[in-house]
């Protein structure tokens, strides 16, 4: 890992090389910033500077070689004298936490965290099983390993991923540590909600703020690592969000195509109200389950928001997330004049809302459809769901 894998993040990259440089390394660091914006990519470039065996103290930009035996090793991931963490749920097996490491070795912005991706194998696993920092794991691979000299690093380093996530007994234990540091030793903690650490933990950490990555650096980066042409790097650089482990995810599933497909399939089916084929189309959304229907429905919003964005700036303009789709953007655009498409936005968050309450999906799709195409006539329209309190009995 070295700096150039690092993608945007210049303040904190330039930070960390010059304290790298100048020899004046802080005995601990919290990354704090959105997922999947390079803090454990930045925090492994950093561990490898520091690491590397022909960076001369005091000197140098702050780059590792690459070359060194330090440097190998830091590539591959089995360096004896870095410590990579992540919280698990209790009865995982080592071998899934070593494939989750070996991940994470190839590719600093790949989805290892088991809240986020529960199954490697299965990528459509949502289950929802917590993973913490224990006290026993803190105690025997973060407490004892960093409390030794260094096997034959320059520095022991270790990183915390997901460092909120620190059972209250194994964060105190780790305060202990971080009051006083052994020598030559370096922490990283890297998260999303700083304000979930003790402030006995942040207070003593040197902190490094990650921003959301903006849709270009995404777009020229899919481009470049993963080899997308211009139109779908752009597409999925703006659905991600900010993060590059998102837009990664997005590019290596059909999923995301695939529901899209069937989003545009629902507008057109909610225009021309062709009742089989919508009941067809709504049995098909439901089978994917809550959770996904609820993705379904953001792809929904976003549409509605390109089609607002082709109205008021002209297709030319529009800085559209299906950037693909223009021309059928435009098309709807200039047919559907009397669209309100602010009723369409507040219909379809409405039903996202209805998603996580136990309404028949079924019928809430069918509704939503009828009601879209009422608000696409520029006519009122207004979304009617039983809801299961009235009593539907099998709601599904
Ligand atoms: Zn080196």
């Amino acid at each position: 890992m070295d700096w150039s894998q690092v993608i945007g993040q210049e303040r904190s990259v330039r930070a960390l090389r010059r304290a790298v440089a100048g020899g004046r390394v802080a005995h601990a660091y919290l990354f704090h910033g959105p997922h999947g914006t390079g803090k454990r990519a930045a925090a492994l470039a950093f561990a490898q500077a520091l690491q590397c065996e022909e960076r001369g103290p005091g000197s140098g930009d702050g780059r590792p070689c690459g070359a060194c035996p330090a440097c190998q090793k830091m590539r591959r991931g089995v360096h004896p004298d870095m410590h990579v963490l992540f919280p698990h749920p209790k009865g995982t097996s080592e071998e899934d936490r070593a494939e989750r490491k070996e991940l994470l070795s190839q590719n600093p912005y790949a989805e290892i965290s088991y809240a986020r991706r529960p199954s490697l194998s299965d990528p459509s696993d949502t289950s929802n099983k917590q993973a913490l920092y224990s006290v026993d794991r803190v105690h025997e691979e973060l407490l004892r390993p960093m409390s030794l000299k260094p096997l034959e690093g320059r520095y022991k380093v270790a990183l915390l991923t997901e460092a909120e996530q620190m059972h209250p007994k194994a964060a105190n234990a780790f305060l202990k540590l971080l009051e006083e540091p052994p020598p030559q030793t370096a922490f990283v903690l890297t998260t999303a909600h700083p304000d979930r650490l003790l402030p006995t933990i942040t207070s003593r950490c040197q902190r490094l703020r990650f921003s959301s990555l903006g849709p270009e650096a995404l777009a020229g980066a899919l481009a470049r690592r993963e080899d997308l042409g211009d139109e779908r790097a752009q597409m999925l650089a703006r659905m991600a969000d900010g993060s590059y482990t998102r837009a990664l995810d997005l590019a290596t599933s059909n999923e995301l195509l695939e529901h899209r497909e069937l989003v545009l399939d629902f507008f057109r089916q909610a225009y021309t109200q062709d009742a089989t084929r919508l009941a067809e189309l709504s049995e098909e959304i439901r089978r994917l389950g809550r959770e996904r229907v609820k993705g379904l429905m953001d792809l929904m919003l976003r549409w509605v928001r390109d089609l607002l964005l082709v109205r008021s700036l002209g297709r030319e303009e529009a800085p559209l997330v299906n950037v693909d789709q223009a021309e059928a953007a435009a098309r709807f655009c200039e047919n559907l004049p009397q669209a309100d498409l602010g009723a369409m936005t507040e219909l379809i968050e409405e039903a996202r809302r209805l998603v996580g309450r136990n309404v028949n999906l079924s019928l809430l799709l069918t509704a939503l459809a009828q009601a879209l195409g009422h608000a696409m006539q520029g006519r009122s329209a207004r979304l009617y769901v039983p809801l299961p309190e009235a009593g539907l009995p099998n709601a599904a």
